[in-house]
C-alpha cells in the first residue's frame, strides 16, 4: 500500500449521485454528506483491501484480523491521501468513525441484540477506535477530535501511541514486501464490472461511466505493481442484494457492492449535522 496505490472513489460517488438526465449532484446531497459516502467508501475497500493483504501475503496478525483490516484500512487512507492531511482531510476520517457511531446508535434506538460473538469489535468500539487513531495521529493539533468524538481522556492518553504502533507495523511491511524491481508483475488483478441494480439512476450509462474512467483498473495494476502478488485477483464491482463488502481468499475475490455506496449515501442525511471548528492547520 503505497502512495497512491489504492484507489479513490469519487469518481464512483459522483456516478452514483448522477441521475441519468442530469446534474452531478441530486437535491438534498449536500458536500458533507458526499464527503461522508466517499470516505466510507473508500474505508471499505481499504478494510477489504487489508483483507486482501493478510490473506496473499501472508501478514502475520496478532488479535483478531477484524481489527487488523480495520487498522490497514485506517492507514490506508492516510497512504491513498498522501500531502493532503489538511482539515478536510481529517474530517473525512472522523466520517468513517460516525458512520460506527450511527449504525452503534441506531442499535441502541432500535433495540437491536448486538452480536457480541461477532469476529468484528461493536460498532460502538470501532468508532472509538478510529476516532482515537484519528486523534493520535496528530495530537497536538487534534484536540478537537476529542470534543466532537467524546473520547474519554483514559483513553485518548494512550491514543498517540496506538497510532504509532499501527504506523509502525504498516511502515515494517511495506519496507519488506514491496517488490523490489519495477518490472512486470507475475500476478495481476482482474477488475470485473457486473450489472448495477436496477433501481440506482444510469443503468448501462453508469456502468459505463465507472468502466471508462479507469479507476478501479488503476489501483489493481498499482496494487500488483506494489507488491509481488502470489496469484492473480480479481475485484468486482457487483450487484449483491445488501449493501456489503467482502474478500473471499479461497476464490481471490475482492467483491464491493453497488448496494454499499448507495448505503452510506443514504446514511449520510443522518450524519451529525455540526462538529466543533476545524482550522485547517495543513
Ligand atoms: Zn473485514
Amino acid at each position: 500500500m503505497r502512495p497512491g496505490a489504492l484507489i479513490r472513489l469519487t469518481w464512483l460517488l459522483v456516478c452514483l449521485a448522477t441521475p441519468a438526465t442530469g446534474a452531478e449532484q441530486p437535491p438534498g446531497l449536500s458536500a458533507d454528506a458526499l464527503r461522508f459516502t466517499v470516505a466510507n467508501a473508500e474505508f471499505t475497500l481499504m478494510h477489504e483491501m487489508g483483507h486482501l493483504l493478510i490473506s496473499e501475503l501472508e501478514l502475520p496478525v496478532l488479535g483478531r484480523e477484524e481489527d487488523a483490516a480495520d487498522q490497514l484500512g485506517f492507514m490506508g487512507l492516510f497512504l491513498l491521501h498522501d500531502q493532503q492531511h489538511d482539515a478536510a482531510f481529517y474530517a473525512k476520517l472522523m466520517d468513517v468513525a460516525d458512520y460506527w457511531r450511527l449504525e452503534w446508535r441506531r442499535s441502541e434506538r432500535t433495540g437491536t441484540e448486538i452480536p457480541v460473538w461477532d469476529s468484528h469489535a461493536l460498532d460502538a468500539q470501532r468508532f472509538y477506535n478510529i476516532a482515537c487513531l484519528a486523534y493520535g495521529s496528530d495530537p497536538d493539533r487534534l484536540d478537537w477530535v476529542l470534543e466532537v468524538s467524546g473520547l474519554p481522556v483514559e483513553r485518548a492518553l494512550y491514543c498517540p501511541e496506538e497510532y504509532q504502533q499501527v504506523a509502525h507495523a504498516v511502515q515494517w511491511l511495506r519496507e519488506r514486501l514491496q517488490r523490489a524491481d519495477s518490472g512486470t508483475p507475475r500476478h495481476r488483478i482482474e477488475v470485473i464490472y457486473d450489472s448495477p441494480p436496477s433501481h440506482l439512476a444510469g443503468g448501462t450509462a453508469l456502468l459505463e461511466k465507472i468502466r471508462a474512467s479507469g479507476e478501479l483498473e488503476a489501483v489493481a495494476r498499482k496494487a500488483s505493481e506494489a507488491f509481488d502478488l502470489p496469484r492473480d485477483l480479481t475485484l468486482r464491482m457487483t450487484t449483491c442484494g445488501a449493501p456489503d463488502a467482502w474478500f473471499n481468499r479461497i476464490s481471490g475475490e475482492l467483491t464491493l457492492c453497488y448496494e454499499r455506496i448507495a448505503y452510506f449515501r443514504d446514511l449520510a442525511g443522518e450524519r451529525p449535522k455540526r462538529r466543533a471548528p476545524q482550522p485547517d492547520r495543513g
